[in-house]
């Protein structure tokens, strides 16, 4: 159950969230409750007698590594052993793999509409002052955020950090007032200034020299997928990337929206930095996370479902869609966190996981309503 024929992931294209391996479908809120995924993640019944003695000795390795916090935590509940057990884990690289039991980060979705599953929080390094505590991300972005400021901190060392105002909430979705930044991949960055103080507040202040510097360091491979920021402060990096860094000018034109106004041509290819409204004083990175997004998607897959989107037309209810894409009406309330109950909207967007082999979908639907 639950496993997909090779050759079906191919035909993926949307990215994905995790569901508890042989987990009911429906019993399946895991991503959306409070429980720690490590615990929705451990199914008694296939814990086994190993498992169990390997979550003893994480238990006995809590205990030895933090006897105050345990004392207090371990009596009251069964809630911290997996944050004890996911510790071991990482302790011991590759036993997770070997059991199957690592929570992988997936960037569930897409940006505008997507959340996140045990990303990591990013704090302030060299070169990096993270201001929002909304700071979550795939691992890959906030390695490629902490290595972009130490870089350009290496080049002009005590000029001042780059700040981070923004990457995701900790399980995603959406984020006051932002319209995307909802997997983890997306990062508010303001921009260095060139007097002291902590940031640019006018073009005036833009610190060019920097910031061309952290643009050079976003652009290397596998490091940022784009950059949106304000036609004015492209100008000003644009003629310092041409009259300062000597960049040629084919270059500008894949680099740069800049100085060009107006849409590019239906399949010619958009430049690195585009221009966005509202993006004056500050920088919107889109960072690759490309094992973030594959976890995601292969997740999706391995549970026999493609992700899409739905948005609601009138009328339609939870059932109406369910059935529309043979999916459980109960996955697609868990993968949405409404209840069964819950009213659409007009315009509301719902994830919707659709069985890539529909007849495989209705047995083990019915193998699990038979107690199977
Ligand atoms: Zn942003």
């Amino acid at each position: 159950m639950g496993e997909v024929s090779a050759g079906v992931n191919a035909r993926t294209p949307g990215r994905t969230t995790g569901f508890p391996d042989g987990a009911p479908v429906w019993q399946d809120a895991a991503p959306m409750s409070d429980l720690p995924p490590a615990l929705a993640r451990l199914p008694g019944r296939r814990l086994g007698r190993f498992g169990a003695a390997l979550l003893g000795v994480a238990l006995a390795l809590g205990v030895v590594l933090a006897p105050g916090r345990a004392a207090a935590t371990v009596p009251a509940g069964l809630v911290e052993i997996p944050s004890a057990f996911m510790g071991l884990l990482r302790l011991l690289p590759g036993l997770d793999l070997a059991f199957g039991l690592a929570a992988p980060c997936r960037a569930v979705g897409w940006p505008s509409f997507g959340r996140l599953e045990n990303g990591v929080l990013a704090k302030s390094t060299p070169g990096l002052f993270v201001r929002s505590r909304d700071s979550w991300g795939t691992p890959e972005a906030v390695r490629a955020l902490r290595r972009v400021a130490q870089e350009v901190e290496t080049l002009y060392p005590g000029r001042g950090d780059l700040i981070v105002t923004d990457i995701s909430r900790r399980r995603g979705g959406h984020l006051r007032p932002h319209r995307t930044h909802q997997n983890g991949q997306d990062v508010d960055l303001l921009l260095y200034r060139n007097k002291p103080g902590p940031s640019a507040r006018s073009f005036d202040e833009i610190d060019v020299e920097r910031l061309w510097a952290l643009v050079t360091a976003l652009r290397a491979p596998g490091t940022a997928e784009l950059v949106l920021v304000d036609r004015g402060v492209q100008a000003r990096l644009y003629a310092y990337a041409r009259d300062v860094a000597g960049v040629p000018e084919t270059e500008l034109e894949t680099l740069f929206e800049y100085p060009r106004q107006g849409k590019r041509a239906r399949g010619e290819a958009k430049p690195f930095v585009r221009h966005a409204r509202g993006h004056r004083t500050h920088l919107h990175v889109r960072f690759h996370s490309p094992e973030a997004i594959a976890a995601s998607i292969g997740e999706d897959a391995r549970r026999g479902y493609e992700r899409i989107v739905h948005v609601a037309a009138r009328g339609e209810t939870l059932a109406s869609v369910a059935a529309q894409y043979g999916t459980p009406v109960e996955l697609l309330a868990t993968e949405n966190g409404l209840s069964l109950k819950a009213r659409l909207r007009r315009g509301a967007r719902l994830f919707v996981l659709r069985p890539l082999d529909p007849a495989r979908v209705s047995r083990d639907t019915a193998s699990e309503n038979r107690g199977g």
